[in-house]
């Protein structure tokens, strides 16, 4: 288990994380969400022992991270945000340089290269330097360094922020596979259809706390409700604000309400009555994202 205990952080005068207490089971794939600058890349560096100066303690797998460091670092797979790879080196030089690094050697290095480059998809680029690599490889290759010494916890941060279709869908084949092997992932995200989609449990972070955590089904549960999306041309969010708290989405509007059918027959009748004909008009059930709204206050990203 992963128990992080009062975890506090500031940079000067910014308070990048205020008291964060929280406990991740052995195992689980558990998604950090937030806003850009909530405190998520803060969080993982003081977990994997690259940030020392904190107040609290985290034990990971009944390691204090402050006072076995050495001992922490060597079952954790750290992915960091910024792409770190020898950029004149091949894929296959690159993992060789990153496994010296994590103590491994001879057969065992070889074979652990070949079984990688195969779970990141890479295996026909072994020998491609990767200055010919797209930002989605290289960032798949990152990850397979961080993973060659076989971690039990894998910690990522923002794997899939600015890569192509194609790469996004090899990272989640491979926390897939993590998952399947047992090894526990943190994944930190501001894409919530990918966290619901992956993790089984959820952090919640805004300017710092920690809002909301727990398995997802339980954060689900607990905060989902029904609610109505709107698409009209002649209908804005101060005319439905009137039926309920209002979110402007990219095609329309969700209206958060408490009996949304009765709700949206009340609006049909005034549709009528104005000549309105909606494009879409259906209930839908909260998301991950609505819920991190509901709760903060704070759209994770411009207009869902
Ligand atoms: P996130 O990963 O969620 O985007 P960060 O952990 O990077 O958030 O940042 C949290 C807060 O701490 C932000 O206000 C950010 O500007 C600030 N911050 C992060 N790193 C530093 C640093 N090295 N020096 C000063 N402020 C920092």
């Amino acid at each position: 288990m992963i128990d992080v205990r009062g975890v506090s952080k500031s940079y000067g005068s910014v308070q990048a994380l205020n008291d964060i207490q929280f406990q991740i089971d052995e195992g689980s794939c558990f998604g950090l969400v937030g806003p850009n600058g909530a405190g998520k890349s803060t969080f993982m560096k003081i977990l994997v022992g690259v940030l020392q100066k904190f107040d609290g303690d985290i034990q990971v797998f009944n390691k204090s991270v402050k006072q076995n460091r050495q001992a922490v670092k060597s079952f954790i797979g750290y992915v960091p945000q910024d792409i770190c790879l020898e950029e004149l080196l091949t894929a296959k030089d690159n993992l060789m340089y990153f496994g010296r690094l994590y103590g491994l050697s001879g057969e065992h290095l070889r074979k652990r290269i070949r079984t990688v480059l195969d779970q990141i998809g890479l295996s026909d680029k072994a020998n491609q330097k990767i200055t010919e690599f797209s930002g989605g490889m290289k960032r798949r290759l990152n990850i397979g360094c961080a993973i060659l010494h076989e971690p039990s916890l894998v910690v990522l941060d923002e794997p899939t922020v600015g890569i192509d279709p194609q790469s996004r869908h090899s990272i989640f084949a491979l926390i897939q596979q993590l998952k399947e092997r047992g090894s526990t992932v943190i994944y930190s995200s501001h894409y919530m259809e990918e966290v619901e989609q992956i993790c089984n449990s959820v952090g919640f972070i805004d300017k710092g706390k920690l809002v909301e955590h727990g398995t997802m089904k339980h954060v689900l549960n607990k905060h989902r409700s029904a609610s109505i999306f709107v698409s009209a041309d002649g209908i804005g969010k101060e005319e439905l604000s009137l039926y309920g708290d209002t979110i402007e989405k990219k095609t329309g509007f969700t209206v958060n309400c408490d009996d949304p059918l009765l709700t949206m027959g009340k609006m049909i009748e005034q549709f009528q009555q104005s000549g309105i004909n909606p494009e879409r008009l259906e209930l839908s059930q909260a998301r991950l994202e609505d819920i991190f709204f509901y709760l903060t206050g704070t759209q994770l990203r411009d207009n869902g």
